[in-house]
């Protein structure tokens, strides 16, 4: 319990505002992937990756709740909703181009990089201020971040490749 030392302890704060992005970034996470695994039809394995990664978003968001609530008990997540990743989120979630698929996969590279960067910062400030179990919470979900991370570019080409062949074919749909 770290209660007692938020007085004012400025690395405290941050560690908080920190929690709370981190918190904001899962909601939009887990909406952006909802979206994007909702539209993929000829993908599978793509879309079965996302939905397992929704799921362990959906989780994220709680155990950054939990981190949260040691310090305000009150803490309901509700505040930070829908912030700072939206124009990333409107990026990713509203795409109807031909490309759909590709762009998709892309960007959510480049989200899965965000993210792997917000829990380095977290795990360094929490370091820095004691809190052990934020410590491992924030390793925990970063270790689902780098294999969601690792996933996605390690089956780029593959999905490239499946994409232009139906591009290709006629009378086949290869955006979704
Ligand atoms: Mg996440
Ligand atoms: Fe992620």
């Amino acid at each position: 319990m770290q209660s007692a030392q938020t007085g004012n302890d400025v690395r405290v704060e941050r560690l908080i505002e920190w929690l709370r992005d981190a918190h904001a970034m899962e909601a939009q996470a887990e909406s952006m992937l909802s979206k994007q695994a909702s539209r993929i039809e000829h993908y599978p394995e793509l879309k079965a990756r996302i939905e397992q990664h929704i799921t362990e978003t959906q989780n994220q968001a709680k155990l950054i709740e939990t981190c949260l609530q040691r310090y305000d008990k009150s803490y309901s997540g509700f505040k930070d909703l829908g912030g700072k990743m939206m124009a990333m989120g409107q990026a990713m979630g509203g795409m109807t181009v031909n490309d759909e698929i590709i762009k998709g996969a892309q960007m959510g590279y480049v989200f899965e990089n965000l993210e792997i960067a917000s829990y380095e910062i977290l795990i360094a400030a929490a370091k820095a201020v004691g809190d052990t179990q934020t410590e491992e919470i924030c390793t925990r979900i970063l270790a689902e971040e780098v294999a969601m991370a690792d996933w996605l570019r390690s089956h780029l080409a593959e999905l490239t490749q499946a994409y232009l062949t139906r591009a290709q074919a006629p009378n086949t749909e290869a955006k979704r």
